[in-house]
């Protein structure tokens, strides 16, 4: 199973990508978290795209680009869930592109759809699990609300991400996000179309209830 998932910053898309990644025990291949894994290793792709993500802008394509098509080629054998890539247009072309001449379908395009205003209460809230960054934890959510200041799942923890506590790195994040004419709406679209042509198929998941809630609709949608 090879599925696609767009959804702005603060959506749950991560959360909701763990959890098919369970369910269909594919890879989960996620641009933004393989760029801070190479901060945190202190690579050179890492020194170069720490610059671009504090400020919430977007990596360059020839940085971009080929480090996701390289790790969906190493780690995507048995099926993958691809979550933060494409972002533009350029990028969309190209995956698309790598897709086809590599003769790797692709089941789905997950959209999670969320008001620009909701997104953004939801980044500054939430909080990261040093175990788990896909353990839910949100100061402003009462059902995943930390536990003591800690993990309410395993008690670890917690950490903000640098780029989700400044409100201007947020909103450019956004703007690329929401962007339908070059950004990453415009991705979606691209794909969207594919899907009236029969070539994939298109899921629009409303982002807006609590995580068991999308993650229920989701699972009807992805049968
Ligand atoms: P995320 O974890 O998806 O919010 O990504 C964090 C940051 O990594 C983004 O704000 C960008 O700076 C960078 N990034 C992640 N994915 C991409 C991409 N597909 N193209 C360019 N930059 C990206």
């Amino acid at each position: 199973m090879n599925i696609l998932i767009f959804g702005p910053n603060g959506s749950g898309k991560g959360t909701q990508g763990a959890i098919i990644k369970k369910k269909f025990n594919i890879a989960h291949i996620e641009s933004g978290a393989i760029f801070r894994e190479h901060i945190s290793q202190g690579t050179d792709l890492g020194k170069k795209a720490k610059a671009y993500i504090d400020q919430g802008e977007l990596v360059p394509d020839d940085i971009t680009i080929p480090m996701v098509l390289e790790t969906l080629k190493q780690k995507g054998g048995n099926g993958w869930l691809l979550d933060g890539f494409p972002r533009n247009m350029v990028q969309a072309h190209k995956l698309w592109d790598a897709l086809q001449k590599a003769h790797m379908p692709l089941d789905y395009v997950v959209e999670i759809k969320l008001p620009r205003d909701i997104a953004k209460q939801r980044i500054m809230g939430r909080r990261l699990c040093v175990n788990d960054n896909n353990h839910p934890n949100h100061i402003a959510i009462e059902a995943i609300k930390p536990v003591n200041g800690r993990c309410r799942i395993c008690g670890g923890e917690l950490k903000t991400r640098p780029d989700d506590q400044d409100e201007a790195a947020i909103n450019k994040r956004h703007d690329i996000y929401y962007n339908e004419e070059t950004g990453t709406m415009a991705a979606a679209h691209f794909f969207k179309k594919l899907a009236e042509e029969g070539k994939t198929k298109y899921l629009e998941i409303d982002g807006r209830g609590t995580i068991d809630e999308v993650t229920q609709e989701l699972e009807k949608q992805l049968c």
